[in-house]
């Protein structure tokens, strides 16, 4: 008895120390950014760090632009949320704006809060469509984490064993007679693929393969879904990727560039799919402070031509690193590149940030450094990133 009440009384001490820990699943830069301007970050010290990582593409707009801040302020005044049980004239006008700016204003608009939502409710809506089970997807690309995301994605190790894989099939980006071969067995719902690859180390499917590919889903009543979650709010210098290829897919996902880090994403749907209600579904998409936040992102990209911008800075800086003889490829459009070196980008990504005060991205090929700055970089920004480069 005494050894019992010994023992509480010592879990209870062990306990009252005890805090909650993070689950430990990312990798992490031991900077800790305090305020963001820009397309600089600002750590405790004060000191100033070029972001050409854009916290991983989503700082569109640049880092706490004023317009955007004031629109959820604004917001946050009137009302901070309600579901989508009443009505949120937000939503209407967002994808109204939204429309006008990517030039599909004849498709609809799903609201929800992530890329993997977003393609988790575009693989549904082929499904429930067409009525098929399967999804065919490209070697590398990646989707998401959630189930037909993660499942569609190009990496079983961070499939569960809950995550069958059995419903989807792969091809190789640019192999247009590998899915023409999939999809005349005729039980394939969706294709689903990147506007450009990004994780995997930017890879571009080209615009005759898109039109191909366009092609082969109506012949087979196959859907198809752009993921354009990475590539997509004017990064690659135009709204979305596909649109280099000038095609039209039946499903655009979009999400990261979006909020410019207010979580909110979305899901254009082409006017062949019937709404029914139930038929998707979701708590937080479409609150009205996401509203605010993409609103005023979309108000600021048209104002302050963010899209010209992608394109000219990126030109740019594609043009000059192609000069740049240790580098062996420059791939990409816009403010989205890669950039391939012999050798893994680990060390040189590691000085960027600790010495010359640049954040870069990584990819999944560990030789290619990824850029994803917002869209307001300027050349003389990009000066200073190419300028680094060549001293390191
Ligand atoms: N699709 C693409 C192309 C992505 O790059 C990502 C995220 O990196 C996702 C989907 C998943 O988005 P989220 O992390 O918001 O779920």
């Amino acid at each position: 008895m005494l050894i019992k009440q010994f023992y509480n009384y010592f879990q209870k001490k062990i306990k009252f120390k005890t805090i909650m820990n993070l689950f430990d699943v990312y990798p992490i830069i031991d900077i800790e950014p305090v305020r963001g301007e820009g397309c600089y970050v600002y750590d405790k010290e004060g000191v100033e760090y070029l972001d050409l990582y854009g916290g991983h593409a989503v700082i569109s707009i640049g880092h706490s632009h004023p317009l955007w801040r004031h629109r959820i302020e604004e917001q946050l005044r009137c009302i901070a949320f309600y579901s989508n049980s009443v009505v949120i004239p937000q939503q209407q006008q967002l994808a109204a704006r939204l429309g006008k700016i990517s030039g599909c204003d004849e498709y609809s608009l799903f609201l929800c809060s992530s890329g993997a939502e977003a393609n988790e409710n575009a693989i549904k809506l082929a499904s429930f469509r067409n009525g098929r089970k399967k999804v065919l997807s490209f070697y590398k690309s990646f989707h998401g984490r959630t189930h037909g995301a993660v499942v569609t994605t190009d990496n079983p190790t961070i499939c569960a064993p809950v995550n069958n894989r059995e419903h989807v099939v792969y091809a190789h980006l640019n192999d247009i007679d590998a899915v023409t071969a999939a999809l005349a067995k005729g039980d394939i719902c969706a294709v689903i693929i990147e506007g450009i690859q990004g994780l995997a180390g930017i890879y571009k499917p080209n615009a005759e393969f898109l039109k191909a590919l366009r092609a082969v889903c109506d012949k087979y009543d196959t859907d198809l879904i752009l993921d354009e979650v990475q590539s997509g709010y004017g990064r690659t210098g135009k709204f979305f990727a596909f649109q280099h290829a000038d095609i039209n897919p039946d499903i655009i996902t979009t999400a990261k560039g979006m909020g410019n880090g207010f979580p909110v994403a979305g899901v254009l749907i082409h006017p062949k799919y019937k709404a029914k209600h139930g038929m998707l579904g979701t708590t937080f998409g479409g609150g009205y402070l996401a509203c605010a936040a993409a609103i005023a992102v979309l108000e600021v990209m048209e104002d302050e031509k963010l899209i010209e911008n992608a394109n000219r800075t990126g030109k740019y800086l594609i043009e000059k690193l192609k000069n740049i003889p240790k580098i062996l490829d420059v791939r990409g459009s816009g403010l989205m590149i890669g950039i391939e070196f012999a050798e893994p980008i680990a060390p040189l990504r590691d000085k960027l940030v600790r010495e010359h005060k640049i954040f870069t991205g990584a990819s999944s090929d560990k030789n290619v450094l990824r850029l994803l700055p917002p869209l307001t970089l300027t050349i003389p920004q990009a000066d200073i990133f190419l300028k680094s480069l060549q001293t390191i």
